[in-house]
C-alpha cells in the first residue's frame, strides 16, 4: 500500500530510518478519506549493504518496485515478503551474486503472483528426458528440440535444473544452489524477459539496473 510519511525526512524525525529506502519496519497508519499516513514507524531492519555498491543498489530498488508491483494488497503476504527480505540480505550481507538472486527474486515471485511456468516436461509431447529442452516467453511453457518452435529459447541442463528449483523449492531450499557465471547471465536474459512479458510493465528501476551494470 500507498501511505504518507509526513515529515519523515526533518533530522528530528523520530520516523526517519523507519521510513527511509530498503527498511524493513511496522508501520501504525491512519486512513483519512482515500489516503494513508504513516503515524507511527519503528525499523525492524535497514539494509544498509545496499549502499555501497551500486550494482546490488539497483537490483534492490527494483525488489522494491516488484513489491509495489506485485504486492498482494489487503491479504497476508508471508511468502511474498521472505522472498523479497531474504534476497536483500543475502545480496547485501552475504554478498551473494546480485544477478543470480535477481533471476530467483523474479521467477519465484512469477510463480507466487500467479505466472508459474510449467517445467515438469515438454508441452506438446510430454518428454521431460530429451537432452535439449527449450522455454517459450509468452506461455512460461517447456518444449522439447522435436516439438520447438519459433522464439523458444535453448535452456542448458543448468539453466532448467536451476528454473525448476526456484519454482517447485521449498522456500528454507530456494537460495541453496549455485551455478557458474555463464549460466547465471543465460538465467538472468530469461527470468527478466519472462517477467517484464508476464507483467507487461516496464520497470524503471530495471533500465536503471541495464545503465549500471
Ligand atoms: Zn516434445
Amino acid at each position: 500500500m500507498r501511505a504518507f510519511a509526513t515529515g519523515a525526512k526533518s533530522v528530528k524525525s523520530k520516523r526517519g530510518s523507519a521510513t527511509a529506502l530498503l527498511s524493513y519496519s511496522n508501520f501504525n497508519i491512519d486512513k483519512k478519506g482515500d489516503t494513508y499516513k504513516i503515524v507511527e514507524a519503528t525499523s525492524n531492519r535497514v539494509f544498509f549493504g545496499a549502499g555501497s555498491d551500486v550494482t546490488v543498489l539497483s537490483v534492490a530498488q527494483y525488489f522494491c518496485e516488484l513489491c509495489a508491483f506485485f504486492g498482494p494488497q489487503d491479504e497476508t503476504a508471508h511468502e511474498f515478503l521472505r522472498v523479497v527480505l531474504n534476497s536483500l540480505y543475502l545480496m547485501t550481507e552475504k554478498k551473494r551474486n546480485p544477478a543470480l538472486i535477481k533471476a530467483i527474486t523474479e521467477l519465484r515471485i512469477c510463480a507466487i503472483s500467479g505466472y508459474a511456468p510449467d517445467l515438469v516436461a515438454c508441452s506438446v509431447c510430454g518428454d521431460y528426458r530429451e537432452n535439449a529442452m527449450y522455454f517459450m516467453i509468452d506461455n512460461g511453457a517447456l518444449i522439447c528440440e522435436n516439438c520447438k518452435k519459433e522464439n523458444a529459447i535453448r535452456l542448458s541442463s543448468t539453466v532448467l535444473d536451476a528454473m525448476r528449483h526456484i519454482v517447485y523449492s521449498d522456500i528454507e531450499n530456494l537460495y541453496s544452489f549455485n551455478i557458474p557465471e555463464k549460466d547465471i547471465s543465460a538465467l538472468e536474459k530469461i527470468t527478466e524477459k519472462y517477467i517484464v512479458f508476464q507483467s507487461e510493465h516496464r520497470f524503471s528501476t530495471l533500465d536503471f539496473y541495464h545503465s549500471v551494470r
